[in-house]
């Protein structure tokens, strides 16, 4: 299972965690095997394009038999590196960063909000979600190196400082919920999630490209 992972194209790293999930379904319910329809038809990616995705880490799935869930699952535990945790912070502790406190990204995979930040004297010094909110002057002091990843929910016009902060403490990846396009360093991972834009653009598509049925 020596896969080089810098051949893995970038499409198909970002449905691993998707495949990840169902295989791990599947491999509760003791499910042993599984074909590409049967993935296709859970996750909602055109069989095609999971064989092409499964062929870079070298599963090439048997005609009549599919794929072996166990060594798919122990290939996507060791990828997405779900054996090592990942400590995560998160900045804006509004409407947004309040529900992610709450939510429990650890059930399905192995991230964990450490700490939160905010600059409202009402939220520092509480504990929400089981998560302590620190002010945002003591950033670089609580911040350590092993807080590899920040979720920014600011409002968009702090974003850019803010993030100049985290880079330069050290954040390698961070996913920002905020409207503002940021400018990072090519060795910073950013990933935008403008939710806004994400509604707007299926209401679009609803619009202009009604289902045939
Ligand atoms: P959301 O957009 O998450 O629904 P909201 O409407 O509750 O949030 P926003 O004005 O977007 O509030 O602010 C989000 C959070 O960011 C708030 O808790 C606010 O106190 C916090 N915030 C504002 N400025 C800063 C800053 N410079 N640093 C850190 N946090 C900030």
């Amino acid at each position: 299972m020596n896969v080089d992972q810098s051949k893995i194209p970038q499409a198909t790293a970002k449905r691993l965690p998707l495949y990840y999930r169902f295989l791990k379904n599947l491999h509760s319910s003791g499910k042993q095997r599984v074909s590409s329809a049967e993935l296709s038809d859970a996750v909602k990616v055109d069989s095609a394009t999971i064989r092409r995705d499964f062929s870079y880490f070298g599963a090439l799935g048997k005609k009549g038999y599919g794929y072996n869930v166990n060594y798919l699952l122990s290939f996507f535990r060791k990828t997405l590196d779900q054996d090592e945790l990942t400590n995560v912070a998160l900045i804006g502790v509004g409407n947004l960063g309040t529900a992610f406190l709450h939510y429990n990204f650890s059930k399905n995979n192995n991230t964990i909000i450490q700490m939160a930040f905010d600059v409202d004297e009402d939220k520092i010094g509480s504990e929400i979600g089981g998560v302590p909110v620190f002010h945002l002057d003591n950033l670089e002091q609580h911040l350590s190196e092993d807080i590899a990843v920040a979720i920014l929910t600011v409002p968009a016009q702090v974003a850019q400082s803010i993030t100049d902060r985290l880079i330069e403490k050290g954040i390698k990846g961070i996913l920002n919920f905020t409207p503002a396009r940021l400018n990072v360093p090519e060795h910073i991972r950013i990933h935008h999630i403008d939710l806004a834009v994400e509604l707007q653009s299926l209401v679009y598509f609803l619009k202009h490209y009604p289902s045939e049925s």
